[in-house]
């Protein structure tokens, strides 16, 4: 196929839910995407955040062909040995008790959700059942994590949601305290607002969440969807903080390129779900823990997160170094950068037509390399990005 042919194809078979960049990506090796013409791009999106150890990741791709061939699937209604070895391996790496294995980010916050209220009912009855969620976040595109998005534009069209969300202000913990009443069962919050705009908040107010939450019983609720599985340099980003949460979503970067969602808790939550009361089809499927296996195994690798650390470090000087670069945000290799003049999705283009593939949040441009992505692939990037930046400039 040409170009031509997959755009006509997609129009005719495929719903228009997506505002997509005008390229048909075919293979890829490490950080490098080729597409259908065989014009090679470098890639600072990972998907989005999804392709943590880069394309083709030999022992990833063993993993995944093993299991293939050994056994796709088999139902959660018996015992499998591949899902246990990487729940038990997720959970000892995480410092978390339990594990809920789903298929997507959206798939976990719905597990959390309904973790944290039936932690509630069970313990305090009906009405306390309230999630305080902060504005402008983002937590998935079922109907109930659109309910919990703090963001007007998602609350269309698709009425009634789901009920029992209030939305504070992000950082201003007097709004959240504000919102306590008696009614509410758990707070949930991203630590970096990613399709927010990458919005970081600080320690103090994740010290001053937890704190309150402490105070009256209820759950702290982290996605992790984003920032989770080494993205900013640490296993969490909760961890560059002081705090633990009740409870932790994970998703993106965790499968390294396959379906995977999981919803993670402490001790005191390991019993609240019983037989009957959550479950998925597909969820821990075989293939899919045989590759986040492998995700894990590098992750805690000796010095892996140190240098995805001290990459992500390397891209935030050099951008700031460059013309247009008014503002970077983030943690290790989740950067978003403000630019002074441009509009952040005509830039992604221009990067785009000139090699690069990159992602925007609201009026940012957003970083999520591959964490294994080389030295020479991050330099060859950055110039094309600052090529891209100083075309934005208007003289
Ligand atoms: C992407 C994302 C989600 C939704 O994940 P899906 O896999 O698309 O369902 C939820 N929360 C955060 C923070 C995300 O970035």
């Amino acid at each position: 196929m040409i170009f031509e042919d997959v755009l006509n194809a997609e129009h005719s078979s495929i719903m228009p839910t997506y505002g997509r960049f005008d390229v048909a990506v075919a293979s890829g090796k490490g950080a490098t995407a080729t597409d259908i013409n065989g014009k090679e791009y470098i890639d600072f999106g990972s998907g989005i955040g999804v392709n943590s150890l880069g394309y083709a990741d030999p022992d990833w791709v063993a993993a995944v062909q093993n299991q293939a061939a050994t056994l796709a699937h088999i139902s959660n209604l018996y015992y499998n040995e591949v899902q246990v070895s990487f729940a038990d391996r997720l959970c000892k790496l995480s410092g978390m008790a339990r594990v809920f294995l789903g298929n997507s980010g959206a798939e976990a916050n719905e597990c959390a959700i309904k973790l944290a209220r039936k932690y509630s009912h069970d313990k305090y009855g009906l009405g306390r059942h309230k999630i305080i969620c902060l504005k402008n976040s983002f937590h998935g595109r079922t109907l109930t994590t659109l309910s919990a998005t703090g963001q007007d534009s998602f609350h269309q069209y698709f009425f009634p949601f789901t009920q029992g969300f209030e939305f504070a202000q992000a950082g201003d913990i007097g709004d959240l305290k504000d919102k306590m009443g008696n009614d509410v069962c758990a707070v949930m919050l991203e630590c970096i607002q990613g399709e927010g705009g990458v919005v970081p908040l600080s320690p103090e107010y994740l010290s001053a969440v937890r704190a309150l939450c402490d105070a009256k019983d209820v759950l702290l609720i982290i996605d992790e969807v984003q920032t989770g599985a080494g993205r900013t340099g640490r296993f969490f980003a909760f961890q560059h903080s002081d705090i633990t949460p009740d409870i932790v979503t994970m998703a993106k970067g965790l499968g390294g390129g396959l379906p995977i969602g999981a919803c993670l808790c402490s001790e005191k939550l390991a019993g609240v779900m019983s037989p009957g009361t959550h479950g998925s089809t597909f969820g821990g499927n075989m293939v899919v823990c045989a590759g986040a296996n492998v995700v894990l195994q590098k992750l805690s690798a000796d010095g892996f997160m140190d240098e995805v650390a001290k990459k992500g470090e390397y891209i935030r000087q050099r951008l700031l170094s460059m013309p247009n670069v008014k503002e970077v945000r983030g943690l290790g290799m989740m950067l978003g950068i403000v630019t002074r003049q441009g509009d952040a999705k005509e830039i992604a283009k221009d990067c785009i037509q000139n090699g690069l593939l990159i992602l925007t949040a609201k009026t940012l441009l957003r970083l999520l390399p591959p964490l294994t992505i080389s030295p020479a692939e991050i330099d060859k990037g950055l110039s094309i990005l600052e090529i891209a930046l100083k075309g934005a400039i208007k003289t």
